[in-house]
């Protein structure tokens, strides 16, 4: 019986184990990849959600009369974002004949996809006041809407994750440059979201993150062999262009 009960137990314990250690699919700038759609469009976000991904992550920049709106670049049509009033570019549309949208318009769709994460970019602004004035913004939309369990941050810029870790303690703020180790990102309240490379020079960072208990999101990776190497060495998330052949990969 008490065999039967430590048995039971084990079972339990790496059932669990299993589950935590399942690398998840984060869909890069939406899952655009496929007829129609364009990347950090409301139609990528739809297709993330029908493809049962983990996550879809977005780009955000603020004009400069304070609309923040979901671009990659820091222009559009030859016009700074950041320095352009949303009069300006409100009317831009997107490649595939959708509008520009404003990261409002793409929360109000967001609301209404059950089970699906949003993982917002936040960029870099050429002044930092935009840069604070983008995470008031962001973060006051979020919670205009109560999605703010849904929600994970990340960043390039220290200035705009140190902000969020302080207006959103609840939520996973990742710093996406590169540059610090593990121990740092811990003791500075953030998570792990670097480029692959970074890893190949930094081979032991993996695995440091996992024991300090900073989650481990890799970008952007695209090659099957890639995708395999750290489903093995058991990072969270990764991030992709190819959603669908990730989601597959995982569940052969
Ligand atoms: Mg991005």
């Amino acid at each position: 019986m008490k065999t039967l009960f430590y048995s039971l137990v084990l079972a339990f314990a790496s059932g669990l184990c299993t589950l935590s250690a399942q690398t998840r699919v984060v869909a890069h700038r939406g899952f655009w990849n496929c007829e129609g759609s364009v990347e950090n469009s409301i139609s990528s976000l739809v297709n993330a959600h029908k493809e049962k991904v983990y996550g879809s992550e977005l780009d955000v920049i603020i004009t400069a009369d304070g609309i923040p709106v979901v671009h990659h670049d820091d222009s559009i049509q030859g016009m700074r974002i950041e320095e352009a009033d949303y009069a300006q570019i409100k009317d831009l549309r997107l490649s595939n004949g959708e509008v520009l949208p404003t990261f409002e318009s793409y929360l109000q769709t967001f609301s209404t996809l059950p089970d699906i994460k949003l993982i917002v970019e936040i960029k870099p602004h050429l002044r930092i006041v935009n840069e604070d004035r983008a995470v008031n913004a962001v973060v006051y939309l979020i919670q205009k809407y109560r999605l703010e369990s849904r929600v994970d941050y990340i960043s390039f810029s220290m200035n705009i994750c140190k902000e969020l870790v302080e207006r959103v303690p609840y939520a996973s703020v990742a710093y996406l440059n590169g540059e610090v180790s593990p121990a740092d990102l811990k003791t500075l309240g953030m998570d792990m979201d670097y480029h692959y490379k970074v890893f190949e020079k930094h081979p032991t960072w993996i695995q440091e993150a996992k024991a300090l208990g900073v989650s481990v999101n890799v970008w952007t990776v695209n090659r099957e062999e890639v995708m395999k190497s750290l489903i093995e060495q058991g990072v969270d998330f990764i991030t992709t262009d190819k959603p669908a052949d990730l989601n597959r990969l995982l569940n052969q």
